[in-house]
């Protein structure tokens, strides 16, 4: 049985005062948090270090929003695995599409950090989407099998296994707007089907598959009682510890 997790990306919020005050509610917090349920926060860079310090005692996990695929060098501005390893994260958001569509990243930089996580034995979070253009063509399978085969492109299927996939609907992203619980269980299982044919069936049967836009306590139970959805990525909520922590609940 695959478990749940339920994981908040903080995007550019909170300076390191307001991390730890978040950070220090959510550990209240945990205390009544399921076993079933793991759940994670990734804190920007410059509160990272801070968060995963306030957490280390609880069960709350800390992960960073991104990371450069090289080890060191002349990378002005950039964090590596190497960095966050050293820290003790142990997991890594790679390829959201805020990255995609703001930063430029292609789909042969999600490759290439994602075998950089891997090869550090950090967990990351590949994030995949379409744009509401896209839905609208009816290409959102299309989108989602490109990114799914280019950014797994020679990985093997004992490193796939270690891979969370999210998928994040890029019309649903911060807009309000989630997608329905059919829709998001719909492209859940057709990511799966996209593993089973690259893969194995074994394979996409124990694969984790998040579903992030607009996530919060109001829609997430529905969304999280879905057959191929495991968890949830969310932003906005994830910046109220309550509301936070009500999404969890809803995960058991
Ligand atoms: C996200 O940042 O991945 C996300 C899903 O944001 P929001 O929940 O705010 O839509």
């Amino acid at each position: 049985m695959r478990k749940k997790l339920i994981a908040g990306n903080w995007k550019m919020n909170n300076d390191v005062a307001e991390s730890l005050i978040l950070a220090e509610r959510l550990k209240v917090l945990s205390e009544e948090f399921d076993e079933r349920v793991d759940v994670l926060v990734c804190p920007p860079f410059t509160s990272l270090y801070a968060v995963n310090d306030a957490l280390r005692t609880s069960g709350i996990k800390v992960g960073a929003q991104n990371m450069y695929f090289q080890d060191n060098g002349a990378y002005t501005g950039e964090i590596s695995p190497k960095m966050l390893k050293s820290m003790g994260i142990k997991y890594v958001i790679i390829g959201h599409s805020e990255r995609r569509q703001y930063f430029n990243e292609t789909d042969e930089d999600v490759n290439k950090k994602l075998k950089a996580a891997l090869k550090y034995s950090i967990i990351p979070i590949l994030c995949i989407g379409e744009t509401l253009k896209e839905r609208e063509e009816k290409k959102e399978k299309q989108v989602i099998k490109n990114q799914v085969i280019r950014a797994l492109e020679n990985i093997k299927s004992s490193d796939v296994d270690k891979i969370i996939v999210a998928y994040e609907p890029i019309w649903a992203i911060g807009t309000g707007i989630n997608a329905t619980s059919m829709q998001a269980n719909e492209m859940a299982i057709y990511c799966r089907s996209c593993i089973s044919e690259i893969y194995s069936s074994s394979l996409a049967d124990k694969l984790t598959i998040l579903y992030g836009g607009s996530v919060k306590a109001g829609n997430a139970k529905e969304i999280l009682s879905q057959s191929d959805i495991d968890g949830a990525l969310v932003g906005g909520a994830s910046l109220k510890a309550e509301e936070f922590f009500k999404i969890i609940n809803f995960a058991k």
